[in-house]
């Protein structure tokens, strides 16, 4: 839904991904070095890859367009037509991604569904196929952290960890969805590179929590990366002078990393105030409240309207959230909400479930 222009000053909780490129990272971009990345010689997009390939523990790093595209390359580089995906209901890969896995790389999707987005290693061995060719076989699991539908849940790391063993001792490729692996490393005090020592390969954002206009981007060892720039190409993700978004992403590791803490803070407060509203009831997803900066409530039975008709009235006093359910919201904080913002969001949300 656009937003129409008397919202231009909403206080936009739907997602990480509305912050506009601060004056500061805007100046970043301005000054980057350039050359065309399709022909491998923009200085600031190779800067940026080798300093996340480090930062990861990895060999490669291939800067992309989008998430979407993180994930995609990275499951197509690692695939073939009929292999079957394990991967979370709620994932982003199954859910928000258009039936890529199907469409890009011909795999079928094998789901666990639970509320928080994390599982068992006891999942593995129930959710792997026998080697028989009447099956699928099974080739990639695909974990989210921060998981997103499921909260903003960071996986506990023991947790991840046995469950990623498991694959691996089944011959699964591992692949991370890390589009906010920053704020899991930041809520954890986990360093990045611990996250993706379970991984084959590794997608992270930079326009979500980080705050920059467009960029993301996939690691992992040079073979898979080579084959990850190959599936780039393919999906016509290629981009010539794209330092000055590489740019942006340098400078977003340099300032916006440890701050994601604050829309953590930020987050919790938003939830402690909305729990105090009559008809407002904590997620199953995080019944103890957000864990990070993604926040999810729900509409009492008792409640005679749903959560579209709660948005919409948010929308007309000037807040921005999402209905993700037809009992579930989301509240997004980032790096262009303060907490007073929050605060005055609570209230408007109070007022919306007491009005019309
Ligand atoms: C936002 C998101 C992505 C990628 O989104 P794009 O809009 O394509 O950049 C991938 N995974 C998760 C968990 C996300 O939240």
């Amino acid at each position: 839904m656009p937003i129409r222009w008397p919202h231009m000053d909403a206080i936009d909780l739907r997602s990480d991904t509305v912050t506009r490129p601060t004056p500061a990272m805007r100046e970043a971009m301005m000054r980057a070095p350039l050359g065309d990345d399709v022909l491998g010689d923009d200085p600031s997009v190779l800067a940026l890859q080798e300093r996340v390939a480090s930062l990861m523990g990895k060999q490669a790093a291939c800067f992309v367009p989008s998430g979407t595209m993180a994930n995609q390359t990275a499951i197509r580089a690692q695939t073939e037509p009929g292999d079957e995906i394990i991967c979370h209901e709620g994932s982003h890969i199954f859910h928000y991604e258009g039936g890529g896995p199907a469409v890009i790389s011909g795999c079928m999707c094998r789901v666990v569904d639970t509320p928080d987005g994390t599982f068992g290693e006891e999942m593995v061995p129930a959710m792997v196929r026998p080697d028989d060719s009447h099956f699928c076989r099974s080739r990639l699991l695909v974990l989210e952290n921060t998981h997103n539908r499921g909260g903003g849940t960071v996986w506990p790391l023991e947790r991840l960890a046995r469950v990623a063993a498991a694959a691996a001792g089944r011959g699964l490729r591992r692949h991370l969805d890390g589009a906010r692996l920053w704020n899991a490393s930041v809520a954890s005090g986990v360093p990045v590179a611990t996250w993706a020592s379970h991984f084959d390969t590794v997608a992270a954002c930079f326009s979500k929590g980080l705050g920059c206009p467009v960029g993301s981007i996939v690691v992992g060892d040079r073979q898979t990366i080579a084959r990850v720039h190959r599936a780039r190409k393919l999906l016509g993700g290629g981009m010539r002078q794209a330092g000055m978004l590489a740019a942006a992403a340098m400078h977003a590791l340099d300032h916006h990393v440890e701050r994601l803490s604050i829309d953590h803070a930020n987050a919790r407060d938003l939830w402690r105030t909305l729990m105090q509203v009559p008809g407002l009831e904590a997620d199953p997803g995080q019944p103890d409240g957000p864990m990070t900066n993604l926040v999810f409530y729900r509409l009492a039975a008792s409640v005679p309207f749903d959560a579209s008709t709660l948005q919409t009235r948010l929308a007309a006093r000037g807040v921005l959230a999402l209905a993700t359910g037809p009992r579930r919201m989301r509240m997004v904080t980032h790096l262009d909400v303060s907490g007073a913002q929050c605060a005055t969001a609570a209230q408007a949300t109070r007022d919306a479930m007491a009005g019309s």
